[in-house]
């Protein structure tokens, strides 16, 4: 366990954040002295957030990324249990040829177990599976009063607060998970182009009672909004549990250079992507390590996105609401001309977790990226959060580092709830922005 002074980012690279102190425990008895450090601490996982939830700035950052090991993993029930720094894509080689897979998996496998716990995850089988926290059935909790063991059933509030709690709940020290049984390591794909966001919206919810994945890509700069829906079920056709020695992502050496990322890049990609899928066959069969985190083909892509970095906007609009308000979105973006890279959209089921800030809702869900061009492009999302609060829907916090305090309380009415769970030393960037603003 060492300290060290540098400037630390997350993956948005937007803001930048200088913590006191940084630990890096790598036995499990550790994390009591650490929780007794002088600054208000924050243990972090491999900071793929987008925003300023994973950093504290000024305070001590607890890197949990070297407290790795699996300590046991059951083949007949399919119950695993690690310590909160090990990373969804190490445990695939584990699992899957046991016929065992992670309940829900994120765009990238470079995600830790505290982290999908602490900020919730969801993954393209929402509308099947729910969030992440559905599928946790104990955690090992380390906070300055002490450490114990927490559930669903003999915890209560503080295990609802602790899923999607953002680390503010104490450190995460282990995580049990409940594995979801898998016949094939391949999924079988089918990608439906479609030529406007309503069609999308439509393909969505039909495949959503067929397939167990499904997720739309959005073409933002193209005047209707035309797209590929990607859906999918584990194979029927292959038994074969094992998979291709998965190939490292292609690195991206340095930073490009600052508007790289803009509105003729994004089109010409966008054009290409969509002509791919409109030409070539609509069913294939996938490994699913490609199909699951198809970004990690390249390493820090983010790097791509300059030195400014990027900024995600991620919202969920409610059933109730309709799609209006996602197509209200998309033409705002177009007329203020800024050129969103990866737009995704999805439905979210009615499963839910429990987890008092936890950000999935029945509805869809709109992602987008954006190079971060300052004052223009906060203005537009301000706006954006404007319209996604009047629907009742909110923003999802991993991907955040803007939004203002009054507009964050009222997307999550449970703050105050939240609040009483607390560990007085911890706190973090994100957290001093929206409740103390
Ligand atoms: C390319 C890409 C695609 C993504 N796709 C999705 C997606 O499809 N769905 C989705 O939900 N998210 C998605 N994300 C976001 C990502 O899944 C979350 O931000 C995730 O929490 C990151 O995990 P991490 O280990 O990097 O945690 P960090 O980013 O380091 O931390 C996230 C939060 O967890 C807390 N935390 C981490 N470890 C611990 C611990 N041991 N104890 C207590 N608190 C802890 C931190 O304090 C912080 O608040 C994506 C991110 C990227 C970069």
């Amino acid at each position: 366990m060492g300290g060290e002074m540098r400037t630390y980012h997350t993956w948005g690279r937007v803001p930048d954040s200088t913590p006191a102190g940084v630990r890096l425990p790598a036995w499990a008895d550790e994390l009591d002295r650490v929780s007794t450090a002088e600054q208000p601490f924050l243990a972090v996982g491999l900071q793929r957030s987008y925003g300023d939830s994973a950093l504290n700035n000024g305070g001590t950052l607890v890197d949990m990324t070297a407290l790795d090991r699996v300590h046991s993993f059951d083949h007949e029930t399919g119950i695993l249990r690690a310590d909160a720094g090990v990373v969804l894509g190490d445990l695939y080689g584990l699992i899957v040829p046991h016929g065992w897979f992670i309940p829900v998996v994120p765009g990238t496998q470079f995600v830790t177990l505290g982290g999908a716990v602490a900020n919730d995850i969801h993954g393209k089988n929402h509308h099947r599976h729910g969030t992440f926290g559905c599928h946790v059935r104990a955690i090992g909790l380390v906070r300055s009063e002490g450490r114990g063991v927490i559930t669903q059933d003999e915890s209560g509030e503080l295990f609802r607060a602790t899923i999607g709690g953002l680390g503010l709940t104490g450190i995460i020290a282990w995580v049990e998970v409940q594995c979801v049984r898998i016949a094939s390591a391949k999924v079988s794909v089918t990608n439906t182009p479609i030529d406007r966001v309503g069609s999308a919206v439509d393909v969505l919810s039909e495949h959503d009672a067929g397939y167990e994945f499904t997720v739309a890509w959005i073409d933002t700069v193209h005047h209707r909004g035309r797209g590929v829906v990607h859906s999918g079920n584990w194979s029927t056709t292959s038994d074969s549990l094992t998979e291709p020695t998965p190939k490292p992502g292609l690195p991206i050496p340095f930073d490009a250079p600052n508007g790289l990322v803009g509105r003729w890049s994004v089109s010409m990609f966008n054009m290409l992507w969509y002509a791919r899928h409109r030409w070539s066959a609509r069913h294939a069969e996938a490994s699913f390590r490609p199909f699951f985190h198809p970004l990690d083909m390249l390493q820090n892509w983010n790097r791509l996105y300059g030195r400014r970095g990027m900024v995600q906007y991620q919202c969920v609009i409610p059933t109730a609401a309709g799609r209006q308000p996602i197509e209200d979105i998309l033409t705002m973006v177009r007329k203020e001309r800024m050129a969103s890279f990866l737009t995704v959209l999805k439905t979210f089921g009615g499963l839910h977790s429990g987890g008092l800030l936890s950000f999935p809702m029945p509805g869809l869900t709109l992602a987008l990226d954006f190079p971060n061009t300052g004052a223009a492009l906060y203005a537009l999302l301000d706006r954006c959060d404007e319209l996604v609060r009047e629907t009742g829907g909110r923003i999802y916090v991993a991907k955040d580092c803007r939004v203002s305090g009054p507009t964050f309380r009222a997307m999550y009415p449970a703050w105050e709830q939240f609040r009483e769970h607390i560990d007085p030393k911890m706190s973090s960037s994100w957290w001093r922005r929206v409740a103390e603003t």
